[in-house]
């Protein structure tokens, strides 16, 4: 049964922030304290320098007590920032902590309305006669406890993913690592040295992904995505799509009573087959045939029939012989798992940096991206880490590296975000030429250099010293000369202030970085919300950068926004760490803010059910009628329902329409209510 009944003799207590300036300087709080002691209901009023420090709380928690308040009001910040604070302190004085509203008066008011004060006061009354308005009919609610499931998912096992992946297998937690390539490691994986320090990159990363490998909490499903999600924090039910490998490991065949068989990553099979086709680790500069292993280091070490490209000629099983690894008829598997807490790390690709036509890559052959040139230097690359043109296979003596390709773009077509590591790399990448070709000067056209991290300042200077050439400018064009193959990088030296037009051997462009293709998906499968330019949302970007509006799931790496590898090691640590806590508590408390069913209100037409984003409804049959039900673990208090229901037959608890309409006759009616 609905409780509808609302409090019958209000008290209400006001509490005004000054937020130092922030607020006072654009608001009379003195002013704004006498109007609100005049409003119906307010038994008493009183403002503070900062409401939220302790002594402020300690305000509202003797106020409750010495005035008999019956609910709370404080006009200050948003309810995102400090609503959990004031519901304690109404706690604390000894009320229910939903007896409590907030009237924003700063960011929505004046912070924004900073040259008018007359105005920015009026607007400030306006707020807190509705919060007083709403305040007064505020029913107790009860905070519900539901149990957690003690495992974690990962989504992405790049470094962020395998980091996130240890540290909570290290915890003791069971943790599931979806990756969808057949390799776990990420773009680490494909770059030859780091930055400021210039350890291999490879060298680092493998004792980690073996470490991952060999993790007994960790269970690793490569070659494998998130098919879809229901459920809630605690209690996500997930399905993983196990992609037809076409090969088995050896635990696979021992459990299949193969004796010795299974997958040993001998590569007997690869030679016979004779299907090539690129390899995308090595962007498409080695070929690889349709059963492969991108390199040699790949975890787990067990090859892939790429279905898309083979002709099932059945050569590799012939290779392969008593291990019987390899299974042509092998389908698609489908995993259930139950999940306490979510990690997404799907990490990212380069912008499609073709689409700056006046850049001339796919056009010209010497100019390449940057992560190919990654693939050209590092010893394991197409070239064994011989950097040459690809037009004539020469070693190039000028190779220009042009910043910001396709980042801090506002002409529609690149993107209007800096991409953050790649003016390091290309510092990088100036270093290793000049140490691999002598005599090599490297050429690098940038806007600014952004060398913001520790000791990268210091490797910024270092490569001035070695001798690389910078340009101030933005390059304007590059254009192709057909007999040499060399190239005119054409900008304007802002320092000098005057055009420039520099023949080169050899181009490398930063390309901008984007979201990775498909990790669209996977956000909306788990509810994650997206900034404006694709990025995954975090809940604050200052005070929870780790978190989502969905409760559960959590971000990792580059998904969330560009950034190093010490800063997404840096934040996967993050992730891991806040994924734990409701791990470790083994329950979460849910927000009442449920839909309820007022019973005898509903017709039982159904027609709230499939309105509901959450699948929290459904219609059930009592005493020989239908009515609704709601799941309230499932509910997120959206008010789609409520706002719906033909029969008002639906009670948003703290949304619940006698207090919306409330708040709503004090805005209209002034103090005339
Ligand atoms: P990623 O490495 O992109 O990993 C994401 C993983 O998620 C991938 O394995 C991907 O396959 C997987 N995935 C994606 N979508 C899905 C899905 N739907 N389902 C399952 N799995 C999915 N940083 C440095 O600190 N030093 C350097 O020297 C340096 N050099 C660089 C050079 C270049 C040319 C470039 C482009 C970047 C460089 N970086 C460097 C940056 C570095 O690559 C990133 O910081 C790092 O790789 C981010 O790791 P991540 O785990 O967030 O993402
Ligand atoms: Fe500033 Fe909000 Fe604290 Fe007041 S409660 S001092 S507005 S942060
Ligand atoms: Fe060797 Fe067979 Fe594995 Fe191929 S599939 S690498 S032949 S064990
Ligand atoms: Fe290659 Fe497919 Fe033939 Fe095997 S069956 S050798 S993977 S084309
Ligand atoms: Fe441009 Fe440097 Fe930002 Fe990359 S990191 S977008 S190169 S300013
Ligand atoms: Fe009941 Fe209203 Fe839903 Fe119809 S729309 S089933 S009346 S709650
Ligand atoms: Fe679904 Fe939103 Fe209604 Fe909750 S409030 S039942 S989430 S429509």
């Amino acid at each position: 049964m609905v409780d509808t009944t609302m409090e019958k003799n209000p008290r209400i207590g006001v509490f005004i922030c000054h937020c130092g300036t922030n607020i006072a300087g654009s608001v009379d709080v003195k002013g704004l304290v006498e109007y609100a002691k005049t409003l119906p209901n307010v038994a008493f009023a009183t403002d503070y320098q900062y409401v939220c420090s302790t002594p402020g709380q300690k305000i509202i928690t003797d106020a409750i007590s010495e005035h008999k308040l019956t609910g709370t009001v404080v006009a200050a910040c948003s309810p995102r920032l400090h609503e959990p604070t004031f519901r304690t302190a109404t706690k604390e004085g000894g009320l229910n902590p939903f007896r409590f509203e907030m009237a924003n008066i700063r960011e929505q008011n004046s912070w924004v309305h900073m040259h008018d004060r007359e105005a920015a006061t009026e607007k400030a009354k306006d707020a807190v006669r509705m919060a007083v308005a709403k305040a007064s009919l505020l029913q107790d609610l009860e905070v519900k406890t539901v149990p957690v499931e003690k495992a974690a998912l990962i989504v992405g096992a790049g470094v962020a993913g395998m980091q996130a992946a240890l540290d909570l297998g290290n915890a003791g937690i069971k943790t599931y690592l979806v990756e969808k390539n057949p390799t776990i490691g990420g773009r680490m994986s494909q770059l030859d040295k780091t930055f400021p320090t210039l350890d291999c990159s490879q060298c680092i990363l493998t004792p980690k992904m073996v470490d991952v490998y060999r993790n007994p909490n960790i269970e690793l499903m490569t070659y494998s995505e998130v098919e879809a999600v229901e459920g809630y924090i605690g209690n996500f039910d997930v399905t993983i799509r196990k992609k037809a490998r076409g090969v088995i490991s050896m635990e696979e065949a021992e459990a299949k009573g193969i004796k010795g068989g299974g997958c040993n990553g001998c590569g007997d099979c690869e030679p016979v087959c004779p299907v090539i086709k690129p390899n995308p680790f090595e962007m498409g500069m080695k070929p690889r045939k349709a059963i492969y292993i991108y390199h040699p280091q790949v975890v787990p070490l067990l090859y892939t029939v790429d279905f898309d490209s083979c002709i099932k000629c059945g050569l590799c099983v012939e290779a392969c012989g008593e291990k019987k690894a390899i299974d042509l008829e092998m389908m698609d598997e489908f995993v259930k798992l139950k999940i306490g807490t979510v990690i997404i790390a799907t990490g990212y690709e380069l912008f499609p940096v073709e689409k700056k036509t006046e850049w001339g890559y796919k056009q010209f052959d010497n100019v390449v991206t940057s992560l190919e040139f990654e693939r050209l230097i590092c010893a394991s690359g197409p070239t064994g880490g011989n950097v040459i043109r690809p037009s004539d296979g020469q070693k190039p003596k000028k190779i220009g590296f042009v910043l910001c390709a396709g980042s801090r773009d506002n002409t529609g077509v690149g993107k209007p975000y800096c991409s953050r590591f790649c003016c390091m790399y290309s510092l990088k990448h100036a270093h290793q030429i000049i140490e691999k070709i002598p005599g090599a000067t490297p050429y690098l056209f940038y806007m600014d250099i952004r060398s913001f991290g520790k000791m990268y300042e210091e490797f910024y200077y270092r490569i001035q010293d070695e001798g690389a050439k910078f340009i101030r400018g933005r390059v304007s064009n590059i254009l192709e000369d057909p007999a040499t193959k060399n190239l005119h990088v054409y900008t304007e030296d802002t320092l000098l202030g005057r055009p420039v037009d520099v023949e080169l051997d050899m181009v490398v462009l930063a390309a901008a970085v984007q979201p990775m293709e498909g990790a669209d998906t996977v956000r909306k499968l788990f509810g994650v919300s997206c900034s404006q330019d694709g990025w995954m949302l975090e809940a604050h970007p200052k005070l929870n950068p780790c978190g989502t509006t969905t409760a559960g799931v959590y971000l990792a790496g580059v998904c969330q926004g560009p950034k190093d590898i010490p800063d997404a090691v840096a934040q996967a640590e993050g992730a891991a760490s806040v994924a734990s806590i409701p791990l470790h508590r083994g329950f979460v408390e849910l927000e009442p803010y449920f839909a309820q069913c007022i019973e005898e209100k509903c017709a039982g037409c159904g027609m709230c059910v499939n309105l509901c984003p959450y699948q929290a409804l459904s219609l059930v049959e009592k005493e020989g009628r239908r009515l609704m039900q709601v799941t309230e673990a499932k509910c997120k208090g959206c008010g789609t329902c409520g706002g719906f229901c033909p029969g008002g037959a639906i009670w948003m608890q703290h949304f619940a329409t006698p207090q919306i309409v409330a708040q709503i006759d004090a805005f209209l009616l002034g103090g005339e209510q």
